[in-house]
């Protein structure tokens, strides 16, 4: 995709953005509501299924472009969060899931009929360590019978549909650890009271985040992504287009917050002159300033890589991690620099911060990056 191509839909998502108001966002994190309208919008303009094929209802575009959106979205002081998901974890259906899945799921996807928002892996009990996870799923002729938990499951309340991984063989009769789990869809709408449960997680952030029982949840067989047993490689396969697109959001961010910070330290008068006068504010924005393009180009060699079919773990990862913490360095400079006005809901730099803090934690928290890069690229002993 061409530069100028890149830059007509940065332009379209702004224009979009900008129908939504800060004040949209402000009410909706006060009363941890979700974004229906704009999710609407972003659907309906197309920008949702960026990732789904023509072929199936989407518009084919680029990972570059999704990145594109997802950084725009963000960078004009919306919350993406309420539906990136949608945008990668519709990639395991797309690489993995059967032709009548995918003529199923995807269109309906694109077309904003069907949401496919909630993705469940983490459980509460294994954590970081998918492979310890306890949910089983077990096979009943026809349908599968799926029994524990998940935590951490983002928008399950707003979503139609969730991928979810289970231990279909259980983890001693596996000869490696990774193996014996696999991914469902589960059609939430269906199973709702009948086995399957969901209660809110009130967190620092409006991101509508739950913890999922499973009782007795009986889910078609038919609805078996791929192969049974290799599940986990499915979702590792999707992990590095999501660090990609958070990385790209965290750039977003980045940038808001440095323009906010430049804004205000150019007009904010104390001790008769602005207060961006002053190196000492100065010098922690240029800070931030630089980081962010740095990790910009790391995601920028990501995508690229990924687009061109090579190996891209290294970068992606990489890219997520400097963007998280570009990202954070921004917000933190952006707070400080507001003084006593950054707590001040009405500036929103105190929401946009908590709401990027979270990608140093989720998907993939901070150590576990940097211990993929100490082992799986610099080759140092492994640690776990
Ligand atoms: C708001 C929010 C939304 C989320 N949405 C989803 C979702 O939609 N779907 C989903 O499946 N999950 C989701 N998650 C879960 C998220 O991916 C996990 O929280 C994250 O992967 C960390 O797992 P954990 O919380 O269990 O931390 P733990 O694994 O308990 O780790 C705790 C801390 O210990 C560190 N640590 C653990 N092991 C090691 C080690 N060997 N070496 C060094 N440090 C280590 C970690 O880096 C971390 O800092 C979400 C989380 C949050 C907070």
């Amino acid at each position: 995709m061409s530069p100028e191509e890149l830059q007509e839909i940065r332009d379209g998502v702004s224009r979009l953005c900008a129908t939504f108001p800060m004040e949209y966002w402000r009410e909706l994190d006060r009363d941890r509501r979700y974004p229906t309208d704009f999710v609407r919008a972003l659907t309906e303009a197309g920008y949702l299924s960026a990732l789904i094929p023509e072929e199936y209802g989407g518009s084919g575009l680029s990972l570059s472009a999704a990145a594109a959106i997802l950084e725009e979205i963000q960078r004009s002081g919306a919350n993406g969060a309420a539906c990136h998901a949608q945008m990668y974890i519709m990639g395991t259906l797309l690489r993995h899931g059967s032709t009548a899945q995918k003529q199923k799921y995807l269109p309906a996807i694109a077309d904003g009929s069907l949401r496919l928002q909630a993705f469940g892996v983490t459980e509460p009990t294994a954590g970081t360590d998918t492979t310890s996870i306890r949910t089983t799923a077990v096979k009943q002729g026809d349908r599968y019978v799926i029994n524990g938990q998940k935590v951490w499951t983002s928008r399950a309340e707003h979503s139609d549909v969730m991928l979810l991984l289970a231990r279909t063989t259980p983890r001693e009769q596996v000869t490696k650890k990774s193996e014996g789990m696999s991914v469902f869809i589960v059609d939430m709408k269906e199973a709702l009271g009948k086995g399957l449960t969901i209660r809110p997680i009130r967190t620092m952030i409006n991101h509508g985040t739950t913890e999922v029982f499973f009782d007795n949840m009986e889910v078609p067989a038919e609805n078996l992504v791929g192969e049974e047993g290799k599940g986990f490689r499915y979702i590792l396969d999707g992990m590095n287009a999501e660090r990609i697109l958070i990385a790209a959001e965290c750039i977003g961010d980045a940038r808001w917050f440095t323009s906010k910070s430049v804004a205000y330290a150019s007009e904010r008068k104390v001790f008769g002159r602005p207060i961006g006068q002053n190196q000492g504010v100065q010098f922690p924005i240029a800070r931030a300033y630089m980081a962010t393009e740095a990790a910009a180009l790391m995601v920028e060699k990501a995508c690229a890589l990924y687009e061109a079919g090579q190996p891209a773990g290294k970068e992606a990862n990489m890219a997520k991690q400097l963007a998280a913490e570009a990202s954070f360095l921004a917000g933190d400079t952006c707070l400080q620099t507001h003084g006593g006005f950054g707590f001040a809901e009405e500036y929103d730099v105190e929401r946009k911060w908590r709401e990027t803090r979270l990608y140093q934690i989720a998907p993939i928290s901070t150590n576990l990056v940097l211990s993929y890069v100490a082992e799986h690229v610099l080759g140092l002993p492994r640690s776990y």
